[in-house]
């Protein structure tokens, strides 16, 4: 391993990585750079090869093409055991016969760290983690959210240059799910420690991580942070990906400062070019109106009552469907037909129908 560490150096960092089961691409062309301290989530629909790509990280398969950095050293082809990572599955594979306290410190007893030391790392960890009062608790006697905890400690206990998460929750009930995602949030805060963090649960991405990276077949459709997801999505396939519920995306065409469907007429604040386009708009950022500045119509179907928001589903005059998030109570009967006030320019997305990718339009 050539070490070219220096301060600037990401923690990890991928570069043009590809990862091929046969004929089958797995993983295509992926750059990516993990700042030291970040949390990086990478989420994506299943089999988008979001665990192939930690498993790349970690050294448990082997790139077809590119390489890899840790700290700056190329551990391309280097062993899991020298790459200083640590992962943690969503089983938490602990082993049953051995205490909490020898689960956390089997990794340095094995590594013939001195006693001691290993007391020491483990009783630090434990009291990060709030295990101190299980730690002579076999597994079989924990809670899974406990269990979760235990594979965790046993992550930290070896001080990893970073910690890989491979759906750590998801055997999790709902509630303890989140629970564990706001102890994972403070756990990180306190040790810093690199992460990559991968989920299926957009809401997991966005609560937890400082980056996403998402990935759909194997490619990475964008990489930003939570916000900007949200805010600027890169294409059609991460505005539906990150939100819920989804953006509504409605077929028609820009031309100059309008779109326009049979069924849809909206002033734009930018120019366009003649295109066929899909216009998104979030649930939340649509607004019911009885003045004559509307920009579409809309036809109450059934409203789900959430006790601190509603979500309304209808449709629009042509039967695409389209739902609108509001805070309370609404009362709408179904069949009622309501106005859509025009959104805030920057609640505007337009995407390409041609590929799907986010159109910007000139000042208009
Ligand atoms: P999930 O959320 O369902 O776990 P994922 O995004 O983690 O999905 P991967 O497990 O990384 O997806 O798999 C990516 C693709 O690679 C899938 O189509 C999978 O079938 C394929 N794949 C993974 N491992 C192998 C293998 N050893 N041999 C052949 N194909 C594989």
């Amino acid at each position: 391993m050539a070490m070219t560490d220096t301060p600037a150096s990401p923690a990890v960092e991928l570069r043009g990585i590809g990862k091929s089961f046969g004929d089958f691409d797995a993983l295509k062309n992926i750059d990516l750079s993990v700042a030291r301290g970040s949390f990086v989530a990478i989420v994506g629909p299943s089999g988008c090869g979001k665990s192939t790509l930690l498993r790349v990280i970690a050294g448990l398969e082997t790139s077809t093409n590119g390489q890899i950095l840790i700290d700056g050293a190329d551990v391309t082809d280097a062993p899991p055991a020298e790459r200083g990572l640590a992962m943690v599955f969503q089983s938490y594979a602990l082993y049953p016969h051995k205490t909490v306290r020898q689960n956390m410190g089997f990794s340095l007893k094995i590594a013939r760290h001195p006693k001691a030391d290993i007391e020491a790392k483990v009783a630090e960890a434990s009291r990060a983690l709030q295990l101190d009062a299980l730690l002579d608790r076999y597994p079989r006697d924990l809670s899974g959210g406990q269990r979760q905890r235990v594979a965790i400690g046993r992550a930290i206990v070896r001080e990893p240059k970073a910690f890989l998460f491979d759906e750590p929750l998801s055997n999790l009930d709902a509630a303890l799910r989140t629970e564990t995602r706001v102890e994972l949030a403070e756990l990180h805060q306190r040790l810093g420690t690199t992460t990559i963090y991968v989920t299926h649960d957009q809401v997991e991405a966005m609560t937890l991580a400082d980056k996403i990276v998402i990935l759909k077949a194997g490619e990475i459709q964008q990489v930003g942070t939570p916000k900007r997801l949200y805010a600027e999505p890169a294409n059609e396939f991460v505005a539906g990906f990150i939100g819920s519920p989804k953006m509504n995306l409605f077929p028609g065409k820009v031309h100059g400062r309008r779109f326009t469907s049979p069924n849809i007429d909206l002033d734009l604040a930018s120019n366009h070019t003649p295109t066929d386009a899909t216009l998104g708009i979030r649930p939340e950022h649509l607004a019911m109106t009885q003045a004559g500045d509307r920009f579409a119509e809309f036809t109450v179907d059934f409203v789900e009552y959430l006790g601190d928001e509603s979500v309304v589903h209808g449709h629009i005059s042509d039967g695409t469907p389209m739902k609108l998030r509001r805070g309370g109570e609404v009362t709408l009967e179904k069949g009622a037909v309501v106005g859509l006030a025009p959104p805030e320019p920057s609640h505007v997305h337009l995407f390409s129908r041609t590929d799907g990718v986010r159109l910007a339009g000139d000042e208009a």
